[in-house]
């Protein structure tokens, strides 16, 4: 018998039934029913993925370029259909849905471009001593690759492992978030359209205990996109197989804004950064500090901007609701503790949570100790504190257990300053910008997590350095022989004197 259950019933249960319903959270309305998969369907996934990962290894570069630059194509040509069950399961306006899209087939085009750049066999100097040896280093695969996604960005976010760890020969087994099972699945599907030979990209889908029996299956690694909680889970399921894990998790970003800034732009940036994806977005802006001799400046015209979005569900929205209701009593905490210890809602406030939806809420003269500036909020909120020189602002944005991303709006120290945010990665007048530039890494620092996606750096997450040395001819001062004399040896330390012994 088939039992059929609530997102937020089963996930509660960690797992009851055989299926789940994905429930567009604007509407309540069903959008698919997907299956509860048991340990022993991930089992049963991981092993034909060994199988699928020996064939697609096999392929090679230019074997997975093709495939992938046909799966490119794919996404590309059906990108709207992709937004439509995107914006059905989250409810994030089918625009922005195609956003996240164009940005995740990007991605794609450039990993299937510079996988065999980044990872083929590379030639490097065997140094003076070892002049006999030829030194290579090629990035092989780790063979496959678990995956384990988040709802907020379902196809961008999780794409930032799949696509990389696909490039580099591995197969793919995929546990997208249970609000978003739908993306998944039309994830796969696509792929298999354009790789039907094998299984090298799998779906799982289900709650918490499904992804945590990935996380035990013996898996080459474990990719994990979520919150730092379930993060901790992630690496101690994870530990027991010693099983590497790269964990992609929350965020508590700052924006800072200098005293020769562009103001309107950095208030623009801070609206949008703060409020689009309806504040649930890792690298979203959450907390601003701003140089004294422009705030009220600056405080005037994000209040002004902020007024003019609006959450809902109707074409003249610009931002949706929020997808995970448990989300709504948080974020209703966090305003109602800045409120409580002195803050000011100069836009929305406590009324502004409603049962679905959030109104844009800008708060300010809130503790540094609050909960809404140490936590991540995930709502579209922004604080905004005043500063009395960029030192300062520093110090506070920094003062963070968190570390994702950052943002400067700053003429003449912008980029000093981003060097000195402890962040993963920082945008300098504009916001966001690294996640769309293909060739950046991108990963946390702290409780935001370590590792990268995208890149080069990407891309070798998913591989082993493997080191060839070959000898070209005999060495002229055989050193690894136990035929090694003392003449050589003397010869030797009179070389390594000449080489590194000199005072400067
Ligand atoms: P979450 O941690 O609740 O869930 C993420 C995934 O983990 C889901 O697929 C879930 O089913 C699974 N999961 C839950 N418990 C598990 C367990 N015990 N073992 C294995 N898997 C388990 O996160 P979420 O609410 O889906 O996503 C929002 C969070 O993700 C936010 O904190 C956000 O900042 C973060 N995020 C980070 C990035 C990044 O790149 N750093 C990107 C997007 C989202």
């Amino acid at each position: 018998m088939t039992t059929v259950q609530t997102t937020e019933q089963a996930a509660d249960q960690g797992a009851g039934g055989s299926t789940f319903d994905s429930v567009n959270p604007a509407t309540d309305e069903v959008v698919g029913t997907h299956p509860i998969h048991t340990e022993t369907d991930v089992a049963a996934a991981v092993a034909q993925a060994r199988t699928a990962s020996a064939w697609w290894h096999q392929l090679g570069f230019a074997g997975r370029t093709d495939r992938l630059q046909r799966w490119k194509g794919v996404i590309t040509r059906r990108a709207a259909q992709l937004a439509e069950v995107v914006h059905q399961e989250t409810g994030k306006p089918h625009s922005d849905a195609m956003i996240e899209i164009i940005l995740a087939i990007d991605h794609t085009a450039w990993v299937a471009k510079h996988a065999r750049k980044v990872l083929g066999p590379q030639r490097r100097a065997a140094g003076l001593l070892m002049a006999n040896q030829s030194a290579t280093v090629e990035y092989q695969p780790l063979g496959v690759i678990g995956v384990i996604g988040p709802w907020n960005y379902p196809v961008f976010t999780p794409m930032g492992s799949i696509v990389y760890a696909l490039a580099a020969g591995n197969a793919v087994v995929f546990k997208p978030s249970e609000y978003t099972p739908g993306v998944g699945r039309w994830l796969v599907d696509s792929f298999a359209e354009i790789v039907p030979e094998q299984p090298v990209f799998q779906l799982l889908t289900g709650y918490g205990v499904t992804g945590a029996a990935l996380c035990r299956s013996g898996v080459d690694k474990l990719a994990f996109t979520g919150s730092a909680a379930t993060g901790r889970k992630i690496m101690a399921a994870c530990a027991e197989n010693l099983t590497p894990v790269l964990i992609e998790a929350g965020g508590k970003d700052a924006l800072l804004v200098d005293a020769d800034a562009d103001v309107e732009a950095a208030a623009d940036a801070a609206v949008w950064g703060g409020m689009s994806n309806a504040g649930q977005t890792c690298v979203g802006v959450e907390r601003v500090y701003v140089h004294e001799k422009v705030y009220d400046e600056f405080v005037a015209k994000t209040v002004a901007k902020a007024r003019d979005v609006r959450a809902g569900y109707d074409a003249g929205a610009q931002i949706g609701p929020i997808t995970m209701p448990a989300q709504l009593g948080i974020i209703r905490r966090h305003i109602e503790d800045a409120l409580a210890r002195g803050g000011k809602a100069l836009v929305g406030g406590v009324d502004a949570v409603g049962e679905r939806f959030v109104q844009p809420t800008v708060l300010v003269d809130v503790p540094e100790d609050s909960v809404a500036v140490k936590d991540e909020t995930f709502g579209p909120t922004l604080t905004i504190a005043k500063v009395k020189d960029m030192d300062e602002a520093i110090t506070l944005a920094n003062n963070s257990r968190y570390g994702l991303g950052a943002t400067v709006f700053a003429k003449r120290r912008g980029m000093e300053l981003a060097r000195r945010l402890r962040s993963g990665m920082t945008a300098v007048n504009s916001v966001i910008s690294f996640a769309a530039i293909p060739t950046l890494p991108f990963g946390g620092v702290g409780d935001s997590g370590f590792g990268r996606i995208h890149g080069p750096d990407g891309l070798k997450e998913f591989t082993r350095a493997k080191a060839i040395a070959r000898q070209r001819f005999r060495p002229p001062l055989a050193l690894t022989t136990f035929a090694r004399t003392a003449k050589t040896d003397a010869r030797v330390a009179k070389l390594i004197t000449v080489l590194h012994g000199k005072r400067k």
